[in-house]
């Protein structure tokens, strides 16, 4: 640190210009994230000083913290499930294997999760000792039931299933799985990180919620298709006393026995959180993810129009297109300016229509993607 501060204009000039470094989201197809909702960034500037961690202070951050857990509990089919606001989908995971561990009484257990897990289930892994198995997909890249089966025994303490998959937008015959964890008495975790705040605004019967018996925990990320500000994550529980086996003891704190992994929190979050779901209700957010399907639509016609087929037909908001080289075109377009991302199993295009896409960039960017690939043939 310097010895003598800089003037507030010398620091807002440095702060510009690494800001001016940022790629805006207008031409970024790579990212579940997106510019937050105008109204929750009102609420994170209007609560920016509060923290969660010692709630006792901030009571009307807490009552907000409350109602947004009860209008995801609500929205995931269990108006009386419990839970807290988490700093995103990797702490919700985290926590809730962390209270299925603890409800088993050995410590050398072992969790199955889809293939197509997030990468925080190896932080998991490692974490919390665990051993990661990973259950084999079917051609439509849902997890294969049998096989998950096959990899349980008596050493499982959960069983996991995806709303949402992170790279192709799939979702694992969550009622299936439902089946089979009570079947074996396990606890199933559902991480719907990216889904949660799109599948109950899709229409049609989706069985992957708090409706399927067996799920016993979800994770929802307002801060991806929530549009809530950065960080916002979501952790809910069927039964309060899996959310107890989270539960330190705080001697100093305004709250006895905190349930969160991160001890100061902010208060800015839940705000945000409760003013984006107050503020667009179910209409609104049914507005928001039909407009982002009637996108992924419209990428994944133009690309089968100049001959690139779709890894699975875009069942949320995610369009993954299968090709040979699609590191090579992913640089392509990189001199294009699009950011796009890659999957490598099977290899393919990543795309997310998210709020802030446009069915302009969508066409500008299928011209250019037609360019590119005609350039390498
Ligand atoms: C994004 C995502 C996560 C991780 O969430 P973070 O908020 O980035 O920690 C976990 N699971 C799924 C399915 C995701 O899409």
């Amino acid at each position: 640190m310097r010895d003598r501060g800089l003037s507030e204009e010398e620091v807002m000039r440095g702060l510009l210009k690494m800001r001016a470094k940022d790629l805006s989201y207008d031409r970024i197809f790579s990212s579940m994230c997106t510019p937050p909702h105008p109204i929750a960034l009102k609420a994170h500037q209007l609560f920016q000083e509060t923290n969660l961690g010692d709630p006792g202070l901030f009571p009307g951050s807490a009552e907000l913290e409350a109602e947004a857990v009860r209008m995801m509990a609500e929205l995931l089919g269990h108006p009386e499930a419990c839970g807290y606001l988490s700093t995103g989908g990797t702490e919700s995971n985290i926590q809730a294997i962390r209270a299925a561990r603890n409800s088993a009484d050995f410590r050398d257990g072992n969790i199955v999760v889809p293939r197509s897990a997030h990468f925080s289930f190896d932080k998991i892994g490692d974490l919390l000792s665990l051993e990661i198995r990973k259950a084999d997909l079917d051609g439509d890249l849902k997890v294969e039931v049998g096989s998950v089966e096959e990899l349980i025994d008596e050493k499982t303490v959960s069983l996991v299933g995806i709303a949402g998959t992170t790279e192709f937008g799939q979702v694992d015959p969550i009622d299936r799985l439902g089946r089979l964890a009570l079947d074996w008495g396990i606890p199933l975790h559902v991480d719907a990180a990216f889904g949660g705040f799109v599948l109950p605004f899709l229409g049609g019967d989706w069985r992957w919620d708090f409706s399927v018996e067996g799920v016993t925990s979800i994770t929802i990320d307002p801060h991806k298709m929530g549009m809530a500000t950065i960080p916002g994550g979501g952790l809910l529980f069927r039964h309060p006393e899996d959310l107890e086996r989270l539960a330190a003891y705080a001697p100093y704190l305004t709250v006895a026995r905190p349930k969160a992994l991160t001890g100061t929190r902010s208060g800015a979050a839940a705000a945000a959180i409760w003013a984006v779901m107050s503020h667009l209700g179910m209409e609104g957010f049914k507005e928001v993810v039909n407009g982002c399907m009637a996108l992924s639509r419209r990428m994944a016609s133009g690309a089968k129009e100049i001959g690139i087929e779709p890894v699975i037909e875009p069942v949320m908001n995610v369009v993954t297109l299968r090709m040979e080289d699609p590191e090579g075109v992913r640089a392509a377009l990189l001199g294009r300016r699009w950011r796009v991302s890659t999957t490598r199993s099977p290899k393919a295009l990543r795309l997310i229509m998210m709020p802030h896409s446009t069915a302009e960039n969508v066409d500008l960017f299928l011209g250019d993607l037609e360019d590119v690939l005609r350039k390498k043939a």
